[in-house]
C-alpha cells in the first residue's frame, strides 16, 4: 500500500500542490490528467524528491518519509522504491543501452557488473531492444530510446514506477510501441502513476484517474466513472477538448 498525505507545495509564493492526498494499491495504475500547469509534473517529481515538497508524507508499505524533514538515507530509500520515466528520455549519452539499464542496478542498488548485466539483458528483452543492447542512445529512434527508459526503470524493481508523458516527444508512428510495453507492465501489476495527454491510453490502461486543476485533485474514479459522467464541470469541459 502506498500513502500519500497532504502533499503541497509553493513556487515563488503561488501554490502549484495543495494539500493533495492518495492512496495506491498495489498494481494499480493510477493516470494523473490536467491542463498544462495543473502540477502533474510537479506532482510525480515531488514524490521521486525531484522537486522538494514544502510539506507531505508518503508512504510505501512500512516505508514511512516526511517530505519537510527526510533524510538523505531516506532519499536514496525513496529513489529505490521508486522509479521515473521522463517525457525526454533522459538516458546516458555517453553509455550503451545496456550500461544505461545497468547504471542504477550497479550505482544504486549495488550489484556486481555481472548481477546488472544478466537482469538488463532481461529487461531490454522484455522491451523488445535485445538487437539493440549495444547500441548508443544517439543511434536509436525515439521509440527505442523511451523503451530504455522504461527497461531502465523496470530493472530497479520498484514499488512505483512514475511516469511523466512516456510518450509526448514521440513522433505519432513510435507512440505504439511505447504504450504497448506500459500496457505490459501494467497487466504484470506494475503499481504506477502516469501522466498523459492521450486519453485514448488512460482509458484503457488506468486504474484509476485523477484531474488535477491548479494543484488541487477535483475529480477521480475509474476510467468510466471520469470519462463518461464526470461530475465536475471543470472536468467535463477538459474532457470535451481532449477526446
Ligand atoms: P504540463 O502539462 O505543461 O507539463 P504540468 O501539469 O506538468 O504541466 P508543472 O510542470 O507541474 O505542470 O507546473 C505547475 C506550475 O508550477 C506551473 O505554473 C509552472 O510554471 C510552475 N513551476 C514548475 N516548475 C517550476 C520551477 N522550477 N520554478 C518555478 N515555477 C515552476
Ligand atoms: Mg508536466
Amino acid at each position: 500500500m502506498i500513502k500519500i498525505t497532504d502533499l503541497s507545495k509553493e513556487f515563488s509564493g503561488v501554490k502549484v500542490l495543495e494539500h493533495l492526498d492518495l492512496e495506491i494499491n498495489e498494481g494499480d495504475v493510477v493516470a494523473l490528467i490536467g491542463a498544462s500547469g495543473a502540477g502533474k509534473s510537479t506532482f510525480l517529481r515531488s514524490i521521486n524528491y525531484l522537486e522538494t515538497a514544502d510539506r507531505g508524507q508518503l508512504e510505501i508499505d512500512d516505508f514511512k518519509v516526511d517530505f519537510s524533514n527526510i533524510t538523505k538515507q531516506e532519499i536514496l530509500e525513496l529513489r529505490r522504491q521508486t522509479g521515473m520515466v521522463f517525457q525526454q528520455f533522459n538516458l546516458f549519452e555517453r553509455r550503451t543501452a545496456l550500461e544505461n539499464v545497468m547504471e542504477g542496478l550497479i550505482q544504486v542498488k549495488k550489484m556486481s557488473k555481472p548481477e546488472a548485466q544478466k537482469i538488463a539483458e532481461d529487461e531490454l528483452n522484455k522491451v523488445g531492444l535485445t538487437d539493440r543492447q549495444s547500441y548508443y542512445p544517439k543511434f536509436l529512434s525515439g521509440g527505442q530510446k523511451q523503451r530504455v527508459g522504461i527497461a531502465r526503470a523496470m530493472a530497479m524493481k520498484p514499488k512505483l514506477l512514475l511516469l511523466d508523458e512516456p510518450t509526448s516527444a514521440l513522433d505519432p508512428e513510435l507512440v505504439g510501441e511505447v504504450q504497448e510495453v506500459i500496457i505490459q507492465a501494467a497487466k504484470n501489476k506494475q503499481t504506477m502513476v502516469l501522466v498523459s495527454h492521450e486519453m485514448d491510453f488512460v482509458f484503457n490502461v488506468a486504474t484509476k484517474v485523477l484531474f488535477l486543476e491548479k494543484g488541487k485533485i477535483i475529480e477521480s474514479g475509474t476510467p468510466k466513472e471520469v470519462f463518461y459522467a464526470p461530475k465536475n464541470p471543470r472536468t467535463r469541459e477538459f474532457l470535451s477538448r481532449h477526446i
